[in-house]
């Protein structure tokens, strides 16, 4: 495509997005395209964002428990893992499990995510009892836990479907489900960066039962490694279609690859207004997802403070105990205050407000974060 051509296609699309008509794959390329200005994707992002949320921007208080490090896979993206007899793998107690829960609750956190690695000697019991402990001990804060490749592990370590295996945890406290694992669903790219784990369609078929089972999920999208605009945009074209059958997804997060300690560290990470792009093209072309969330520590603060203006509505939480993205060199801090999170949000013009996991909007004392209701 010629460079008028991009222009009068992008015409065509502003069209589209001030009338309320769907995008396609096509039109999806044409935004990605450096050739349209980043501008102008973005003031359209931003006007959806506008029509669905006004001027609120989310945000929660949140903690990370990543129980093992230890995992069966070699995914070449990340630098979190260890294999069983590294020194740097760990599993953690139920002692120290149970105390993060403690301290999750003492800093007035509504959310645990719950994400790690597949340990190779750990049972499904192991999994499982994470969540009923916390839940019995710690009621009030909802877990949110679990993506599809480690659901995909418990169906192969118990031989249980992926509804017996849902419908067990959410007995157990399971509240809903993150967005982790879908990394990049086609399989041009799938294959080289994590060949064995879930595929696409068992990531999917892990949510669809998810979903139909009235729990809620996050969806992701891992950019900036070994794709390209075509891969991103069938991947946004898989997650849309799901959402058209079941409307389960709540919040999309793109996720911008972090190349330190990787096995794919000869690639630069994705510059700020690719960030950018990618989170305003997302907006646009995933019209049936409520929120589009930017999260602050992969693109950074300053970065997650402009997003709010190219298509997220949310900025993520607070966060104690991030591991994943800060051992493939994140260099944001480890956590935000409650105060810090509200002062940036209101620096990028967005009125904050605190949400829990599933979007009811929370009512705290600003005096005592321990005291909170939802509104
Ligand atoms: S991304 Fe997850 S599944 Fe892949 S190696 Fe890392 S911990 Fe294991």
């Amino acid at each position: 495509m010629i460079a008028t051509e991009v222009k009068t296609r992008f015409a065509e699309i502003q069209e589209k997005v001030l009338t309320g008509q769907r995008l396609t794959k096509d039109d999806g390329l044409v935004l990605f395209d450096p050739r349209t200005p980043l501008a102008e994707v973005g003031r359209l992002a931003n006007l959806v964002r506008e029509r669905l949320h006004g001027n609120v921007a989310y945000y929660n208080i949140n903690t990370h428990l990543n129980p093992t490090n230890v995992c069966v896979y070699r995914c070449r993206f990340c630098a979190f893992r260890a294999d069983l007899r590294d020194p740097k793998g760990y599993a953690m107690s139920d002692e120290q499990i149970l105390a993060r829960g403690r301290e999750a609750v003492d800093n007035g956190c509504t959310e645990m995510h719950i994400v790690g690695g597949l340990h190779h000697k750990k049972p499904y019991e192991w999994y499982r009892g994470i969540l009923s402990q916390l839940s019995e001990a710690y009621p009030t804060i909802h877990l949110k836990a679990w993506t599809p490749v480690e659901i995909n592990w418990f169906e192969f370590l118990t031989k249980k479907s992926t509804r017996e295996i849902l419908e067990d945890l959410r007995e157990a406290g399971l509240g809903s489900l993150p967005g982790g694992g879908a990394e990049i669903f086609h399989p041009e790219i799938r294959d080289q960066i994590c060949e064995h784990k879930a595929n696409a369609h068992q990531w999917l078929e892990v949510h669809r039962t998810a979903h139909q089972l009235g729990l809620r999920s996050n969806c992701t999208m891992l950019y900036g490694h070994l794709e390209n605009a075509y891969h991103r945009i069938d991947h946004l074209m898989r997650l849309r279609d799901l959402q058209d059958e079941t409307g389960g997804f709540q919040t999309f997060i793109p996720l911008a690859f972090h190349p330190d300690n990787t096995k794919l560290d000869h690639i630069t990470k994705p510059s700020g207004l690719v960030d950018l792009r990618v989170l305003a093209v997302s907006r646009l072309m995933l019209d049936n997802v409520q929120h589009v969330k930017a999260y602050w520590i992969m693109l950074g603060i300053e970065t997650a403070q402009l997003a709010l203006s190219y298509g997220a509505d949310d900025i993520d939480g607070t966060v104690r105990h991030e591991l994943i993205y800060h051992d493939a060199g994140a260099t944001t801090p480890e956590m935000l205050s409650v105060q810090r999170i509200r002062e940036l949000i209101v620096e990028a013009g967005r009125d904050p407000v605190e949400r829990d996991t599933l979007y009811h909007r929370i009512e705290r004392d600003p005096h005592d974060l321990t005291k909170w209701s939802i509104k």
